[in-house]
């Protein structure tokens, strides 16, 4: 297997190559994070709300725990699908006001599942360049062809529809809002041309959930286009602070699904507490409205001065924030810089990006206060002028 080192020394020298970092929580602190005896600010978690150590939701979590055991056992199909899940499925319906709903163990089953369970050979896929890898991965499992459109491109989307006019089934994904860059994908836009060309809309939410709509509903009920959407797809790992993720839409999506998703059908099911967590999660995401108001004031403040400093921080205006420095070796430096300052926030490389925009994506939490963020953009700001990525 000499061939891996071989090709690992040639990813270390575009500094492309990854390693793992425990971490730990600071409990209490749900803003921080622990590496090895250090605490540091954590600006790289999607506990966008939160939420991951809310009392309430552990509390649910353990009695749940005692009462059905570590693990679900099984697969859905099998004995797995335990009571938790029809509670949840229903609420979940009534939340997004669609018909039925569907619980993955996680996004990238829900997506790589769905969409391989829509499409097949003879079909094809329309995908914004800048989508989650578990979108992607679906469409390669699905054997369709893959029509990948310029980022946000509605012209481009148009002639790639034209060109594939008689594919047998047509299926445009997206990101609600994308995970490397922060940006909205044009909603409005996409459903009208899918209406136009008779395809169908999945949107992935997993960055929006929790976050915009009345009740958190996402970006697709924020624009009133709930009804548009045929695949709404969202998380419970980001807002919602634990794990696992939902497809919502029309009681026949949900019954082709239940026969047809493969993650669904031959993976075994959430453990029963974390079903039951998400319940209670539910809960305070529609109710709790103040922490997406904090959200937004948190966005808000960092984006400005970190845009007002002269940073490229793109054009998003979400929680997701992503500082493009270019190189990878860059990146890396920067992170290192910034982790000696006492924050956490990690380097994001090709191929999570393209060549040539590598970036510090910093994401916010509900929980980090004005001190803490303005603070840490001081301390950004100088690391900036001191790497040279800002001029004097
Ligand atoms: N979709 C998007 C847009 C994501 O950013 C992610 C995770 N980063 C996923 C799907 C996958 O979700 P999960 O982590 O629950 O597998």
């Amino acid at each position: 297997m000499k061939w891996m080192e071989e090709e690992l020394e040639l990813l270390a020298d575009v500094s492309r190559e990854r390693s793992l970092r425990i971490t730990s929580s600071v409990f209490g602190s749900p803003g921080y994070t622990m590496r090895g005896e250090r605490t540091l600010l954590n600006l790289s978690s999607n506990d966008y709300l939160g939420l991951a150590q809310h009392p309430a939701i552990l509390e649910v979590m353990r009695e749940t725990l005692l009462t059905e055991g570590a693990g679900s056992g099984a697969s859905r199909h099998v004995t797995g699908n335990r009571l938790p899940y029809g509670c949840l499925e229903e609420e979940l319906a009534d939340w997004q006001n669609c018909e039925a709903a569907l619980v993955f163990a996680n996004g990238y089953m829900a997506n790589s599942g769905v969409i391989s369970a829509l499409v097949g050979r003879g079909d094809v896929v329309f995908s914004d360049q800048l989508n989650h890898a578990s979108m992607v991965d679906g469409i390669v499992l699905s054997r369709a062809e893959h029509a990948r459109y310029r980022h946000n491109d509605m012209e481009h989307l148009r002639t790639l529809l034209n060109k594939y006019r008689d594919k047998r089934r047509k299926l445009i994904v997206t990101d609600a809002i994308f995970s490397m860059d922060g940006d909205m994908a044009p909603l409005r836009e996409l459903v009208a041309l899918k209406q136009e060309y008779g395809a169908m809309l999945m949107v992935d939410e997993a960055h929006s959930g929790g976050i915009y709509g009345g009740r958190g509903e996402g970006l697709c009920h924020e624009f009133g286009l709930q009804n548009d959407i045929d695949i709404h797809m969202g998380t419970f790992s980001k807002s919602f602070g634990i794990y696992g993720a939902y497809i919502c839409g029309s009681r026949l999506l949900i019954r082709w699904l239940v026969n047809k998703a493969r993650p669904l059908l031959y993976s075994t099911a959430l453990p029963p507490s974390i079903v039951a967590g998400i319940s209670k999660a539910l809960v305070l995401v529609k109710e709790e409205h103040w922490r997406r108001e904090r959200l937004y004031a948190a966005s808000r403040l960092f984006r400005s001065f970190l845009s007002d400093a002269g940073f490229n921080i793109g054009s998003g205006n979400s929680q997701i924030v992503p500082l493009i420095v270019g190189s990878n070796d860059m990146a890396l430096r920067f992170s290192e810089a910034l982790e000696e300052e006492g924050i956490t926030a990690v380097a994001i490389r090709p191929p999570t990006v393209p060549d040539g925009t590598a970036r510090i994506r910093f994401s916010l939490s509900a929980v980090h206060t004005d001190k803490e963020l303005l603070n840490a953009a001081a301390r950004i700001h100088s690391i900036g002028l001191r790497l040279g990525v800002l001029s004097p």
